[in-house]
């Protein structure tokens, strides 16, 4: 088998991988990252881009003061009593600690965020949404990985982690060229995402039975290094718990042509200057053209009056009582969002809004008319609609009348037109939160505690039972253990065998 001997080997080129390497990197270290899929990115380069982080430059900027401390005491108050006992506060003090000085390594490598926007129950604003979008995290940290002499591998899965004497040598992959073994003179790092798109056969070791059959957003996050960091001894704390399933419109078919220009600095600080000084007529338009993600339906459209119907117009359960689970028994787990005029009026101002969305914060109809017309569809008649949305029209019209002479309670019934639908939408895993337990170094660690010598684990694969709900967590959990685990692989002591 052919053999390249490294310092260190980080499995997965998304956020918490690429922060590894450089950090390992930085430090004079030899660095081979390993990328399955034929481009770098991962879940970080589909996200919104948003991250939660207090004491930072931005923050200062806008005149907010914040602490980690009053960052630590936060973040519980977004799963109160839900998760209590499930959390790692010992890893949430990591996180908080350290991001705002992975905020400023953030930013001086180029990265540039919007001012930080109000996140309730976070007491000051603290959500900072990076410029133009997230594929700029990927861009330049990739940039600097390579500027540093990081051997950068893409189509390369990693297969298995090589022991020797209870130690994690290096890693068995699957190159572009056949197997290769790729020798870690000092450690092994997984950053290989999360579980959400594994074969069902591992979902539902650690899944509850209800997520079955649910769609990952990102298909290829199928949980390799929990995989691999449990063949070793590891194991996976929190699978049960993910982010879903949850509505999101379907993303854009098509990249715009501005979101394929590289995301460079002095692009994003364009857009920065311009959002202080352009009307928003003309500036929604523009931020809206950078979002490629898969924007979540709010529950307001139900609230107030919108109703679910699938591609056979059929209405199909009660729109406000967990549609998700409804959703997945529809023809390939679809749906449209339908809403009379009336209510459709309503949805152009806050705080009736579509969906959030990255750079505007809030879409409205008139956001959506405009820049997603492949989700967004109009006619005078219900006949009308049916034929743009591709549902049977006497299916539609029959599903609104029963509607309407139905049990409603506060929602008022379908009127008169124009009629809109939004969709097609679909129930996601949006991620999951099961990663391996790792302990404050970001070492794997076996079941009775003890770390594996050489494995560390970062981002999703090393989550640690660390809860990070709100926005804005994951890709600061992401890129704060990136950091740590690359730093400690890289002073970790040289393998004897190596
Ligand atoms: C639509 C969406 C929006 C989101 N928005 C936000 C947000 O705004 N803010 C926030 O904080 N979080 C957000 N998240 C969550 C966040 O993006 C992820 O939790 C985070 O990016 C995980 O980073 P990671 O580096 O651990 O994993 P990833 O970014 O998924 O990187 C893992 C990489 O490892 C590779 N890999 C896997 N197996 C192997 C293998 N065997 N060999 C080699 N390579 C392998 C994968 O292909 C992938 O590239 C969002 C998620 C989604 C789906």
């Amino acid at each position: 088998m052919r053999r390249t001997v490294t310092d260190v080997v980080v499995i997965g080129g998304g956020g918490a991988g690429l922060m590894t390497a450089l950090s390992a990197a930085r430090l004079g270290r030899s660095v081979v990252l390993l990328e399955k899929n034929p481009k770098l990115g991962g879940t970080s380069g589909m996200s919104v881009g948003s991250i939660s982080a207090s004491a930072t430059r931005q923050q200062r900027a806008a005149g907010i003061e914040d602490t980690p401390d009053a960052h630590f005491e936060d973040m519980p108050k977004f799963h109160g009593s839900r998760l209590a006992n499930r959390d790692n506060p010992a890893l949430r003090r990591i996180l908080v600690d350290t991001m705002p000085e992975t905020m400023r390594f953030l930013s001086d490598l180029g990265l540039v965020f919007m001012n930080p926007v109000p996140e309730p129950p976070h007491r000051v604003p603290r959500l900072h949404q990076v410029l133009p979008h997230s594929g700029a995290y990927i861009y330049l940290l990739s940039k600097a990985c390579r500027k540093e002499g990081v051997d950068i591998r893409t189509s390369s899965p990693a297969r298995r982690i090589v022991m020797e004497a209870g130690r994690a040598i290096g890693v068995e992959i699957d190159g572009p060229v056949g197997p290769e073994l790729i020798s870690a003179r000092r450690g092994v790092v997984l950053a290989s995402g999360d579980i959400s798109a594994a074969p069902e056969e591992y979902r539902s070791r650690h899944l509850p039975p209800e997520m079955s059959g649910i769609a990952a957003i990102n298909t290829t996050s199928t949980g390799d290094g929990q995989k691999m960091g449990e063949a070793v001894g590891g194991s996976v704390v929190n699978g049960d718990i993910a982010w879903g399933p949850e509505i999101r419109f379907v993303a854009p078919p098509t990249a715009s042509f501005i979101t394929r220009l590289p995301p460079v600095t002095g692009f994003a600080r364009l857009v920065k200057a311009m959002m202080g000084l352009l009307p928003q007529s003309v500036l929604r338009p523009f931020l809206m053209s950078f979002v490629t993600t898969y924007l979540a339906p709010s529950h307001g459209l139900f609230r107030e009056g919108g109703i679910l119907v699938n591609k056979r117009g059929e209405r199909f359960c009660n729109e406000q009582d967990q549609p998700h689970y409804a959703m997945t028994q529809q023809p390939d787990h679809v749906a449209y969002i339908l809403l009379d005029s009336a209510t459709a009026a309503k949805f152009t101002d806050w705080p009736h809004f579509v969906s959030t969305a990255p750079g505007v914060a809030y879409a409205y109809l008139p956001d959506y008319e405009r820049n997603r017309r492949d989700i967004c569809f109009k006619a005078d008649t219900l006949d009308g609609l049916a034929a743009k949305i591709g549902v049977p029209a006497e299916a539609l019209k029959q599903s609104v009348e029963t509607y309407n002479a139905g049990e409603r309670g506060e929602r008022p019934a379908l009127g008169a037109g124009p009629y809109v639908a939004l969709g097609p939408a679909k129930p996601w895993i949006v991620f999951t939160e099961g990663g391996l337990t790792i302990n404050e170094d970001m070492q794997v660690v076996d079941k009775s505690q003890t770390p594996i010598p050489g494995l560390y684990a970062a981002g999703s694969a090393g989550q640690g039972g660390l809860l990070l709900e709100g926005h804005g967590h994951h890709l600061g959990w992401a890129f704060a253990s990136g950091r740590i685990a690359g730093r400690n692989a890289a002073f970790n002591a040289i393998a004897d065998s190596q």
